[in-house]
């Protein structure tokens, strides 16, 4: 099978006129609509959401939480303007929450919290854009070298911050390989116009791969990446971060491994009813900040007005597990994996899982069985990943159907 590369430019497909997408019902129109009635709507869609997402098995998102006990937040504005660390004009914001939460994932890196900066970002894709600027003010001339596993966000970041993106090959376990990355440096270092003198690498690993939920070992590549000059590291760590920190085989991902900067989304492994994230990166890299007299904060961030709504809920989340909790959800998850890996293979459909992954590929089932249990699918291969709200009920349903299916 063909593999798609996630970071080669996508083809165009053209823009739907905004028009088109607006539910009739739910325009927005001149006068005010009935408050109860339009209350109703959202909460009926809600529920429905809500009784669907037992059935979500090939998406990252852990879907057990329950932050209903904190709506009254919902009342609030807690707005995280520029670094967490700085005071602002407004005074209105959840700072202290977000220290907590961005102490808290430095630890599970690994790390000292005072030797890097973070903060409480809107997901994995703003965590990869703001490790990458922070590469290319450390490295101006080095490349991105990732792997045709990549998440699709690398390729949008490097076009973003108008970076050379080279893509290197894949194990056929999904790990990138650190013999064709060895090869695309040479290759770089021969068409360098300033001869002998590289440019340097910036890697960007994956921890735990979109498709087969791989992971790249940070301290080979950049072991290989080392020879032929200086190196930056980020850890793409969106959903694998968490769990690689518990995993018993101990993959090597973090700061004590090598990486320069760490990203991991919140609303995966840990669970969140709002799309976050954390970035974190090494102190010393990150460049000076901006800072507005209007605004009165220093801001190292890419945002500017920032959630204090998502850094409270993570703090709340994170507090209620611990480190401890947070391992026995990660090895609960593990599990799962293990038993999807032996029931699917019981039931034909060749699965393959990577050491300590929550994500088990398998055949790709007919389009009824995709659609059922919402599996992502690439080529001839569909994959579960098996985050907290996936049980072995779930996973023997899904067998039970493998079984019955309509093969074409
Ligand atoms: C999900 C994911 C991303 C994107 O993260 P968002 O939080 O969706 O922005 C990036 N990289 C990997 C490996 C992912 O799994």
């Amino acid at each position: 099978m063909p593999r798609e590369n996630p970071l080669a430019t996508p083809p165009t497909r053209p823009l739907v006129p905004l028009r088109q997408v607006t539910d009739p019902h739910l325009r927005i129109g001149v006068q005010p609509s009935d408050a109860e009635t339009d209350t109703a709507t959202v909460l009926s869609w809600a529920q429905a959401l809500k009784a669907e997402q037992a059935n979500v098995l090939g998406f990252p998102g852990s879907l057990d939480f329950d932050f209903t006990r904190l709506a009254p937040l919902l009342g609030v504005l807690a707005n995280n303007v520029g670094d967490p660390s700085a005071a602002d004009a407004s005074a209105i914001h959840a700072k202290a929450y977000e220290q907590a939460v961005t102490d808290f994932v430095a630890r599970t890196a690994g790390t000292d919290p005072d030797d890097l900066y973070g903060y409480v970002t809107t997901g994995g894709s703003e965590g990869i854009l703001f490790g990458l600027s922070t590469a290319r003010h450390t490295l101006p001339r080095a490349p991105i070298y990732a792997s045709d596993q990549a998440h699709y966000a690398v390729g949008k970041a490097a076009r973003i911050l108008g970076m050379d993106l080279i893509t290197v090959a894949s194990r056929p376990d999904g790990t990138m390989d650190p013999e064709d990355l060895a090869i695309k440096l040479l290759t770089q270092l021969l068409i360098t116009p300033r001869k002998g003198q590289h440019p340097g690498a910036i890697i960007l690993a994956t921890i735990g791969t979109t498709m087969q939920g791989a992971y790249d070992d940070v301290t080979a590549l950049k072991a290989v990446a080392s020879k032929s000059g200086a190196v930056y590291v980020h850890a793409d760590a969106a959903l694998g971060g968490f769990i690689a920190a518990h995993a018993p085989s101990r993959p090597r991902w973090s700061f004590p491994h090598g990486a320069d900067s760490v990203s991991v989304s919140g609303h995966k492994l840990l669970g969140m009813p709002v799309p976050c994230g954390i970035v974190l990166a090494r102190r010393e890299l990150v460049p000076d900040a901006s800072s507005a007299e209007y605004v009165k904060a220093s801001d190292r961030t890419l945002g500017c007005s920032r959630s204090g709504l998502a850094a409270v809920l993570m703090w709340s989340a994170l507090r209620q597990l611990g480190h401890a909790g947070m391992r026995e959800r990660v090895l609960n998850c593990l599990n799962t994996a293990a038993y999807a890996t032996q029931k699917l293979s019981e039931a034909g459909a060749n699965p393959t899982r990577p050491t300590d992954s929550a994500v088990v590929c398998f055949d790709r089932p007919d389009p009824a069985t995709v659609d059922r249990w919402h599996l992502a699918c690439e080529g001839d291969r569909a994959h579960i990943v098996t985050v907290a709200h996936v049980d072995r009920a779930a996973i023997d349903a899904l067998c039970t159907d493998l079984a019955h299916q309509k093969r074409p």
